[in-house]
């Protein structure tokens, strides 16, 4: 099978390439282990920083390994009890047409209750980053005004609608172009959107939200940021979920100039990471599952076809080519 390798760590914006797509051997499941195909596997910003050589939350790939990140596909074969040939599963060894893998890293999927590449995205990791952001570390409230950056993309498309639900005054989102403001607005149901590449992000958002916000979903970073705390009213609160706009940086970037407004606005920035929220998983699928059932919740996916075009896919990831959850899908 096929899987992609990290072969050059990328300094800046990634390049065709550092990266190289290889045929390894297919092995039978040792004991404890299953053998599964892969169906979809998802690309995702987080992956960027992995790229890189330093410390974080999570170990950077290795050069001329596999890389790693969600998937979901059908056993094979298998070595472990509980799972049968036929079973679909979503696991972290995504990147490749076929992961060998222990079946306790595996987590079985229904593929009659959703599309399977939805276990990628809306019902799941990016799923859940907008539901316990927004209403665990936002502590989000009946009557706030919410405003969330990336707001087409897999998480922020989320967010501002999970806010409508639950009763937001006023949901504003920004995007990078005009189809995707116009799909906020006229699909998804916010109250306002905006172009970020249209003007200045601080002067949209104040003509967006002119009675200021309560909440800000941080996706984006930089001006984005610096514009919401300019915005936040007293008692506002930022979740620090991802900031896109620095992750190909080669510099270090300035903070907002603003920051001192946090002390008399009282404002309160927390930084997330959704595996610190998997109590919140049943809950989370119970709510999210109704919504799509009801037709309240809407979601799209880009799917691109065919593990050579993977590298592709991350590439478009990076320059806004997707609407919601970005997903190769294996064509085999
Ligand atoms: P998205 O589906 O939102 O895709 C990324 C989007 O970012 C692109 O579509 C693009 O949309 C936008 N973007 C790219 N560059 C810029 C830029 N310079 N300025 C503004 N927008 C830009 O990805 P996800 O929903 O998966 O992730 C969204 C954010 O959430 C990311 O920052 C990610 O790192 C973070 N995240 C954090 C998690 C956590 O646990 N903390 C978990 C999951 C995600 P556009 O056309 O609008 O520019």
């Amino acid at each position: 099978g096929r899987e992609w390798h990290l072969v050059a760590r990328p300094h800046g914006w990634p390049k065709a390439e550092d990266f190289a797509l290889r045929e390894a051997a297919v092995t039978e499941p040792g004991e404890g282990r299953i053998l599964v195909r892969n169906l979809h596997f998802s690309v995702d910003p987080y992956m960027r920083g992995r790229m890189n050589d330093v410390k974080s939350y999570v170990p950077p790939f290795q050069l001329d390994h596999p890389m790693e990140g969600g998937a979901i596909g059908e056993v094979i074969a298998s070595n472990a009890e509980g799972f049968a040939v036929g079973d679909h599963v979503l696991h972290g060894l995504g990147w490749r047409e076929y992961a060998e893998l222990p079946a306790k890293h595996a987590t079985k999927v229904d593929a009659s209750l959703a599309p399977l590449s939805a276990y990628l995205g809306v019902l799941g990791m990016t799923g859940l980053t907008a539901y316990a952001g927004l209403f665990d570390v936002a502590s989000f409230k009946e009557g706030d005004a919410v405003f969330v950056s990336g707001a087409a993309g897999a998480v922020g498309s989320q967010v501002g609608q999970m806010a409508k639900l639950k009763g937001a005054s006023r949901v504003i989102g920004s995007a990078g172009s005009d189809e995707k403001v116009k799909l906020l607005v006229e699909e998804y149901g916010f109250d306002a959107a905006f172009n970020y590449k249209n003007g200045s992000v601080a002067q949209q958002l104040k003509e967006a939200a002119p009675d200021g916000i309560d909440v800000y979903f941080d996706n984006v970073g930089g001006d984005h940021l610096e514009a919401a705390i300019s915005s936040l009213n007293v008692h506002g609160r930022a979740t620090i979920c991802g900031m896109i706009a620095q992750y190909n940086a080669t510099e270090p970037t300035p903070g907002p100039r603003n920051l001192a407004l946090v002390i008399g606005k009282r404002l309160r920035l927390q930084g997330m990471l959704v595996n610190d929220h998997t109590a919140l998983q049943p809950q989370f699928v119970q709510d999210v599952a109704g919504w799509i059932a009801s037709g309240e919740l809407k979601y799209n996916e880009t799917v691109v076809e065919g593990i050579e075009n993977g590298y592709e896919a991350f590439a478009g990831l990076l320059r806004g080519e997707n609407t919601g959850k970005m997903i190769v899908s294996l064509n085999q």
